[in-house]
């Protein structure tokens, strides 16, 4: 019976505890007096006040992936992008300089070349693979360096412990966006890093059907701080969407085991067959930064391979039908495969040119390798690949 004067219900008495983490969509949290709620908002007493400030799933999540990155404080934003954001907004004010690197995902380059110069963030792309032209462009002002552990989608991998380096030097934070790398193949952080940033949408949460992200610092007034602006701006995240992640992340591990090892069969396999101009994988011996593969990434080329065929546009249109059991869709990390044409998805912003000069030719594809049996996906590829060739 309720006896409470309300048109609440009172929750069951139970002397027993669901095993599973409850889903708490509550948008507001009761406090038995001022003081008590005060002390919540105070961050004195544990506990919530209301959900875009925090809530109970956001707080299970974030500290599964503060495990899995070494450290703690990390804060669940409801996207990639609003980590991203979030990163960069926290660290950087007018007049400050910003370096990224000329292979961020699109929407982060846009942020650096649209939106931060527009706030008065001074802001410059360069290949960060290379260090020489990383500290060419490091500047006086220069307050924050923006990379990927794995680019998009040639799969370039910067010299990450260079950049590191030079950042010390220079007095400046280094920001990893570890998304394509996840915190089995890198952890920025436990290298010195001082920011490390994920889209929990991809390989995380794993089944495509979550929104979120994640950013974690080294010092904990800026994680404070990241927690606040996160509020302020509204970047966090729905509570449904981080119960559905932290059920994805239980098996995180075996997927990301199976995805890799998917992934480099399934790149040799490519490199065999007719038509298949180039294959990129990191672990490959004719990928350009293959040499920094053990040191980085732990010997393992991770769940993302790219190749190009032959035949332009035409030739591309022809394998995606040719293929209709593999998703072609612009997303990376699902539980199957899904294969992306970054001419005309992520990359369609740039000029052909532009696109020539990363290596993106209409014939390129890039595929997140998922964890279907080895043998009907490269059967699938092969069959489709032949296909075009006839
Ligand atoms: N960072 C990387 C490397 C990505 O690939 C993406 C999306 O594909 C993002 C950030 C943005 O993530 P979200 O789509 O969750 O906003």
């Amino acid at each position: 019976m309720n006896d409470k004067p309300t048109l609440r219900a009172s929750w069951p008495q139970s002397a027993s505890r669901p095993m599973v983490s409850p889903l708490q969509p509550s948008v507001v949290y009761t406090s038995k007096d001022p003081d008590a709620l005060d002390a919540a908002y105070d961050g004195t007493a544990p506990g919530f006040t209301y959900a875009r400030e925090g809530h109970p799933n956001a707080s299970v999540l974030a500290g599964l992936i503060d495990r899995m990155e070494g450290t703690d404080g990390g804060i669940v934003t409801g996207s990639g992008m609003a980590a991203v954001s979030l990163a960069v907004l926290s660290t950087v004010n007018a007049g400050d300089h910003v370096i990224g690197a000329d292979q961020l995902y699109g929407r982060s380059l846009r942020l650096m070349t649209e939106e931060l110069p527009r706030m008065g963030v001074q802001t410059s792309l360069v290949d960060p693979t290379d260090l020489s032209s990383v500290e060419a462009a490091l500047r006086e002002n220069t307050k924050l360096i923006l990379i990927e552990t794995v680019s998009n989608p040639t799969l370039r991998i910067p010299d990450v412990e260079g950049i590191i380096r030079l950042s010390k030097y220079h007095g400046c934070l280094v920001a990893v966006d570890n998304t394509f790398a996840t915190p089995r193949g890198f952890q920025p952080l436990l290298r010195g890093a001082d920011i490390v940033i994920h889209s929990v949408t991809k390989l995380l949460a794993g089944h495509s059907d979550a929104t979120l992200g994640y950013t974690a610092s080294t010092n904990p007034a800026l994680n404070l701080r990241m927690d606040g602006l996160a509020a302020t701006l509204g970047l966090t995240a729905s509570p449904f969407d981080c119960w559905l992640a932290e059920r994805g992340l239980y098996s995180f591990d075996l997927r990301y085991e199976r995805a890799i090892g998917n992934a480099r069969k399934l790149a040799d396999a490519l490199s065999d067959l007719p038509g298949v101009t180039r294959v990129l994988y990191p672990t490959r011996a004719d990928h350009p930064d293959h040499n920094r593969v053990s040191s980085l990434l732990g010997g393992e080329g991770g769940h993302m391979a790219s190749f190009e065929i032959e035949g332009g546009r035409d030739a591309a249109n022809a394998f995606v039908r040719a293929a209709p059991n593999l998703n072609f869709a612009p997303t990376l990390g699902d539980i199957s495969t899904t294969i992306s044409h970054p001419p005309s998805s992520s990359h369609r912003a740039m000029t052909e040119e532009q696109r020539l000069a990363l290596g993106i030719t209409e014939g390129f594809f890039r595929v997140s390798v998922g964890c279907e049996p080895l043998d009907s996906l490269i059967d699938t590829f092969e069959a489709a690949i032949n296909a075009v060739q006839r």
